[in-house]
């Protein structure tokens, strides 16, 4: 790692937009970014709710660096992941930000040499984990700068941590509120990507933040397409996918269990992708080692439990997959955020089945928690489950659950599935009445309950053996449902439990009315329903204008560059792409940490051939100009 740089310039340079272009070689600051950094700058409280990839790093290391600058001293990120602190801090080390972390991994030299430099105010920022800032140690440390007017603000990350709403509670963190007790001149900044009401109120009753000024921006992810389908082969739909839309790219997929994990990643493997699995019943070891492949390869697939992704900051995640239905909308945006942070197309990919719907219920049902939280669970379900078989926008539903209003997706140029090709819906209320009337008549004989393949065989007029058995060919129902297909039975019976007109029971999955069902069978309700046939696929090369894809059949497995290049300029980005894989193993940090992609693409299309010219792309700070900018010229020009 370069040596920590000390800044000497004059007063001007800590303006934050100075610190911005100097330091991190971005043009301007995005979105409430500079309000934020004034907020903190100003010495005043912030709460910071910003979706994945909104920029949330930098509304604290500016104003870090800024009041640095001003003699202020140390910046303490608490942060809970203690396996990304050193990629973190990485990051700033490569910007010329003299950064450390405390946490277990370290020696005990190595821990006394960073206490050092802490306790001189000459470190910038400071990551440690929640467990550490409140050791009395760590505290009297804190009481020692503090009383030198070397502490100069408190940045809590993943600041959702702190709430049992949440999906990420950590105990730890509820002892954070010592930091406002204890330093209450000491700005604080707490950043969130978790956009919900209950989760908010929450962070700022527990870390004490009624003082703060809360900034909340568009949850909106206008690069990623949200897409539902319906299951059929999943596993072949997924390989599919990756296929023909996501060849070497980076991505996530989703599974509920650590079996299914395993099984997915062994199959994908077998056809050629290169997939690992992660999930919490892994050696650590293995855990470690399959995250840094993720973060340090071009083109990893992970399969995964929900155990994996929090605070992953790889910026070129280009698709997430999900197996199984997510437990509600929250986990469900928080787990597809993980694609696209660096603001080019990205995919959030869901096969979504019948059987999806029955386990989560039942999970729910036969969890041990207590009737108030189950019903909670339920209507969160239900929700997701809406969004799952809705037939309008996705997205428009998806920000209207947290409260956001946005008009349908359609002229986007990343639309979700039903914008892009608005799906055959028909009108299913008669087929809805059959099925549920089918129910009560199993119930009228003698109070009998079935599961969901031997309704269909009764509607469809099966003659199966345990139609004889039960002399249901003589019911008024048999055979009343033989023109629907017995796919389209699944998506009515799926979509008449997802909107709660009959529930499952039991071990078998029997189905039972509920007291809605009357207002079907009334014919009060018009249902109308997707199709069961999957949304058209895209033809090949259809994606041509989501970034440079075109090039892709001459490009074999490699990744293609985001932004279009003729073949100099390609041979240029590879070129560069070579160095910076060098530079990133010398200094055992992820590849985009060096460089993000898109600041090589810049580089390879403008082909500058001085040093000022260089400095004036996006992503080129000072330091990384300096350490860097001759070799990038020599590749340039080689
Ligand atoms: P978050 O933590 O909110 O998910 P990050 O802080 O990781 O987001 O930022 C996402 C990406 O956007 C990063 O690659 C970051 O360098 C980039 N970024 C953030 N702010 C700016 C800006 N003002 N100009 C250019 N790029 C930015
Ligand atoms: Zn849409």
């Amino acid at each position: 790692m370069p040596p920590a740089a000390l800044f000497t310039e004059p007063a001007s340079a800590s303006a934050p937009l100075a610190v911005l272009q100097q330091v991190f070689g971005y043009p301007a600051f995005r979105g409430q970014q500079a309000a934020i950094i004034a907020q903190v700058c100003g010495g005043g409280d912030a709460l910071v709710l910003m979706p994945t990839g909104g920029g949330k790093s930098l509304c604290y290391q500016v104003p870090a660096i800024a009041r640095h600058r001003a003699e202020r001293g140390v910046a303490v990120v608490v942060s809970p992941l203690i396996a990304l602190m050193h990629d973190q801090v990485g990051a700033l080390e490569e910007a010329g930000v003299h950064a450390s972390f405390l946490n277990s991994t370290l020696t005990f030299e190595e821990t006394q040499r960073i206490e050092r430099e802490m306790m001189s105010g000459r470190l910038v920022l400071l990551y440690v984990a929640p467990e550490r800032l409140t050791t009395p140690r760590m505290l009297g440390q804190l009481d020692s700068l503090h009383e030198r007017g070397l502490l100069s603000l408190f940045a809590i990350d993943e600041a959702h941590c702190v709430s049992q709403w949440g999906h990420d509670f950590r105990e730890d963190y509820l002892a954070l509120n010592v930091l406002h007790e204890r330093y209450p001149d000491v700005p604080r900044i707490a950043l969130t990507a978790t956009a919900d009401d209950l989760t908010r109120a929450d962070i700022i009753e527990r870390l004490q933040l009624q003082e703060a000024r809360i900034f909340i921006s568009s949850f909106d992810r206008p690069n990623i397409r949200y897409a539902v389908h319906e299951k059929d082969d999943a596993r072949k739909q997924l390989l599919r996918f990756v296929q023909d839309e996501h060849e070497g790219d980076a991505g996530i997929v989703y599974c509920q269990s650590r079996k299914k994990v395993d099984e997915t990643a062994a199959w994908l493997s077998g056809e050629g992708i290169t997939a690992l699995p992660y999930h919490a019943g892994l050696d650590a070891s293995v855990r470690k080692r399959h995250q840094d492949r993720f973060l340090r390869e071009d083109s990893v697939v992970m399969v995964a439990t929900i155990a994996f992704g929090m605070g992953i900051d790889k910026p070129d995640v280009r698709f997430v997959a999900h197996m199984d239905l997510p437990k509600n909308i929250e986990s469900y945006y928080q787990e597809t955020g993980r694609a696209g942070r660096d603001g080019q197309p990205a995919d959030a990919w869901m096969a979504y089945g019948l059987a999806d719907v029955v386990n989560q219920r039942r999970m729910i049902d036969e969890s041990p928690a207590n009737e108030e939280f189950k019903r909670n669970q339920r209507g969160k379900l239900d929700a997701l489950l809406t969004l799952a078989e809705a037939h309008d926008c996705r997205r428009v539903r998806l920000l209207a659950y947290f409260g956001e209003a946005s008009e349908r997706c359609a002229a986007h140029q990343n639309a979700c599935d039903n914008c892009l090709h608005a799906p055959a819906t028909w009108d299913a209320t008669e087929a809805a009445r059959k099925a549920l009337s089918c129910v009560y008549r199993f119930h009228q004989n003698r109070g009998q309950r079935f599961g969901a393949g031997h309704l269909i065989d009764v509607l469809r007029g099966k003659p199966t053996d345990k139609v004889a058995q039960y002399g249901h060919e003589s019911l008024s129902t048999f055979g009343v449902g033989a023109d629907v297909s017995e796919a389209q039975w699944r998506v009515v019976l799926r979509q008449l439990i997802a909107l709660g007109y009959l529930r499952t029971e039991g071990e078998y999955n029997t189905l039972e009315l509920t007291p809605t069902a009357r207002d079907v069978l009334r014919g009060e309700v018009q249902m109308l329903l997707r199709q069961a046939t999957d949304a058209p696929k895209r033809a090949r090369g259809e994606r041509g204008d989501r970034g440079g894809k075109t090039t892709k059949a001459t490009r074999g497995k490699d990744k293609p560059p985001p932004l279009p290049l003729d073949d100099a300029g390609l041979a240029r980005f590879d070129a560069l792409k070579a160095w910076r894989a060098e530079i990133a193993r010398e200094h055992n940090l992820p590849a985009y940490i060096v460089f993000h992609d898109a600041a090589l693409a810049e580089m390879a299309q403008a082909a500058p051939d001085t040093l000022d010219a260089l400095g004036q792309i996006s992503g080129v700070g000072a330091k990384k100009l300096e350490a860097y900018g001759r070799e990038i010229l020599r590749v340039l020009g080689g």
